[in-house]
């Protein structure tokens, strides 16, 4: 399942990423524009926006909640997919890229000291460069998540 949010959800499009889910942040542009990319691209549109217009075809989610964590539950139950583990910190939080592994050596200069001496697997993100390692970067996000899903 794939999403496109519309500017004020930034936070939430962020945390989807994480979560692993395909999720486009529009940003500029109107109504229209957005609801031909989602039709393009299959994607289920996720607003806070209430001017959206109906339109055949297309799947709207429209969020109530302001605070962060809430928006996330809100979503993931209209949406009613399940939190999986498995496609988690697989995603560019920034450009939505899939992340491939690369190997430790090539990241030296790259990083931190302090984790490259600690940290053994890192993920780079194909388009920005970014690299990623579990735990820094994405923060407290499992205490996050089990909150979620209580
Ligand atoms: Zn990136």
């Amino acid at each position: 399942m794939k999403f496109i949010l519309t500017r004020e959800l930034g936070r939430l499009a962020k945390w989807l990423r994480i979560l692993g889910y395909d999720t486009e942040y529009f940003s500029q542009g109107n109504l229209s524009s957005l609801i031909i990319q989602a039709l393009r691209d299959s994607r289920v549109i996720i607003t806070r926006n209430h001017r959206l217009p109906q339109s055949p075809g297309i799947k709207a989610i429209f969020i109530k909640t302001e605070k962060i964590k809430e928006q996330l539950k809100e979503s993931l139950k209209a949406l009613m997919i399940p939190l999986d583990h498995a496609l988690m910190f697989s995603r560019c939080i920034i450009c939505n890229e899939q992340l491939v592994d690369i190997a430790k050596d090539k990241i030296k200069d790259k990083v931190p000291e302090y984790v490259f001496n600690t940290q053994e697997d890192f993920i780079r993100c194909p388009k920005c460069g970014r690299i990623y390692w579990q735990g820094t970067h994405w923060g407290n996000v499992e205490a996050i998540l089990q909150e979620i899903e209580q």
